[in-house]
């Protein structure tokens, strides 16, 4: 793997980033930042930015470029570790912001979740995270052993996360097409996306995904 490499997971909400980028920061040298679990946690302290943005985050709208790129800036350190960048960018202006304020000569690459979006949103319903660990379960193929129980940490309240209802789905995914999509011709045309098949099993998605970065 390239030295000092920056990762940047694209694909809809729901297509496994998250999962996968677990994997990663588990057997290798990344470090995980996700900006949808910086701004739950803005909001679960209910700092200033967090009460800002609660409601756009409910509803499934995406949060203003200039505040999840301040948040994200604050949050890691290009210089000494190699990140894997999950939710963001989404939209092209953050795409840009991240190569010019961010990154600037730092290697990275984009990889492509690739997965059908109807497939997608029977996913995410059916998704529950522990609220003791953060342990993400799912009700049609990883579900914990003991039904309601985490199998990490034995909590019993695994709850659907509040933008993972039905119809905020929906709209996230919608938002996903408009806003998001744009972003993989962005980095298809610099020709730095890779892609992995999304709609494999996780087992197979981490090794496409190893394949990738390794090569
Ligand atoms: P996620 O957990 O990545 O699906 O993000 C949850 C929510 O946080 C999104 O629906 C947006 O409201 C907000 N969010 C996360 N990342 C970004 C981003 N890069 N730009 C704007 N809003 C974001």
């Amino acid at each position: 793997m390239t030295k000092n490499l920056q990762l940047i997971l694209l694909g809809a909400p729901g297509s496994g980033k998250g999962t996968q980028a677990a994997r990663l920061v588990a057997e290798n040298a990344f470090n995980h930042i996700s900006t949808g679990d910086l701004l739950r946690a803005e909001v679960k302290s209910e700092s200033e930015l967090g009460l800002r943005v609660k409601a756009i985050m409910d509803s499934g709208n995406l949060v203003d470029d200039d505040t999840v790129l301040e948040l994200l800036k604050k949050n890691c350190d290009l210089k000494s570790s190699s990140y894997i960048f999950d939710g963001f960018p989404r939209n092209e202006a953050q795409a840009k912001a991240l190569d010019e304020k961010v990154l600037a000569d730092t290697p990275s690459m984009a990889v492509y979740f690739d997965i059908d979006l109807d497939v997608l949103e029977q996913r995410i319903v059916n998704r529950r995270v522990c609220k003791g660990c953060g342990e993400i379960y799912n009700l049609l193929f990883k579900k914990p052993s003991v039904e309601g129980v985490c199998d990490k940490c034995g909590s019993t309240d695994l709850e659907l996360r509040k933008d993972d209802n039905p119809e905020t789905v929906k709209n996230r995914l919608k938002v996903y097409k408009e806003s998001t999509e744009p972003v993989l011709k962005y980095y298809q045309d610099l020709n730095r996306l890779s892609r992995v098949n999304a709609a494999a099993d996780s087992e197979e998605v981490f090794k496409e995904l190893l394949n990738v970065i390794n090569n």
